[in-house]
């Protein structure tokens, strides 16, 4: 049995970035309640240890942010990497809270990009996942003329308005490219921007590399939610790799679906702490020459 190992992989800068701010923020207000708006990255073992370091996410995915703010009533509120509408900030700032932005770069650079062309009067079609807190943040700033565009049949018809097209920062780079040619035959003058971030496309390019070289599984480290972890799997199963298993640890990996295979290559979500793909790696290393090896037990304490 052979594992390879695909880079890159796992954190990205955006991601670590966010991870310094959350535990900058619990050093620096010792005596606060500290909150994040949603989830920080969308990974449960950094979630559990922010909660060992007190700093709580406030949660519920059928509500949008700015109605999580009023479970929030003092101390400090963290905005996650995936940016945040100024509708919200401003919700928070007259709430008296203690504002603490993580935002990507990235991603409140694909924010002004739109601002900017509503200012000059375009329509935008956004590109992104329905309910994903990037996409809300991004179609919040003005929702008559930002249409959220998830497959095909979301694009709606204008005439004679100029049309601005861009995308959630961690969509699929294949599927971004389908839809841009959709739209680009249904507005012939519409302007285009890609804003797929650099960590997500050479990810992305990595798996598809996969494609041709006999590899029998891919394990993706990755949590559920995680748009980029996602990404990573549905791209590994467009380009044919016979068994794609997203999993969230060492833990789920199942000996019976893999005993009998010779080449198990691994990646991980761009908001997957090394740690936990660390753990995959050395265990396959382990079983691949010892069918007896035994999976270790996550450590939260090692998580940050
Ligand atoms: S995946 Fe890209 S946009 Fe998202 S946090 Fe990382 S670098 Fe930023």
């Amino acid at each position: 049995m052979e594992i390879i190992k695909v880079t890159p992989r796992g954190y990205c800068q955006g991601v670590v970035r966010a991870i310094t701010i959350a535990k900058e923020t619990a050093a620096a207000y010792p005596n606060q309640n500290i909150y994040i708006l949603g989830m920080l990255v969308h990974n449960q073992y950094v979630m559990k240890a922010l909660e060992a370091l007190r700093i709580q996410s406030v949660d519920d995915k059928r509500k949008k942010r700015i109605d999580l703010l009023d479970d929030i009533e003092e101390g400090v509120v963290i905005f996650t990497a995936h940016g945040i509408s100024e509708d919200v900030m401003r919700k928070a700032e007259k709430k008296g809270l203690i504002c603490v932005d993580a935002s990507c770069p990235n991603v409140k650079r694909t924010q002004e990009i739109v601002k900017e062309y509503l200012r000059q009067g375009y329509e935008v079609l956004y590109i992104g996942k329905k309910h994903h807190p990037e996409a809300e943040a991004v179609c919040s700033t003005d929702p008559r003329h930002i249409h959220l565009i998830s497959s095909a049949n979301d694009i709606p018809a204008f005439h004679s308005k100029p049309v601005f097209v861009t995308n959630q920062t961690t969509m699929s780079i294949f599927d971004i490219e389908h839809l841009f040619h959709i739209i680009r035959q249904q507005f012939p003058s519409a302007i285009f921007s890609e804003e797929i971030c650099n960590a997500t496309r050479v990810r992305q390019e990595a798996i598809a590399s996969l494609e041709h070289k006999n590899i029998d599984c891919l394990f993706v480290v990755g949590d559920r939610h995680s748009n980029n972890s996602l990404r990573l799997a549905q791209i590994a199963e467009e380009k044919h790799i016979p068994h794609v298993f997203l999993i969230d640890s060492v833990q789920d990996i199942h000996i019976g679906e893999i005993k009998d295979l010779q080449r198990i290559a691994v990646t991980s979500g761009a908001s997957t702490p090394t740690y936990l793909t660390n753990q995959v790696i050395a265990f396959l290393e382990a079983f691949a020459i010892d069918k007896a090896a035994e999976k270790p037990s996550v450590n939260i304490a090692e998580i940050l």
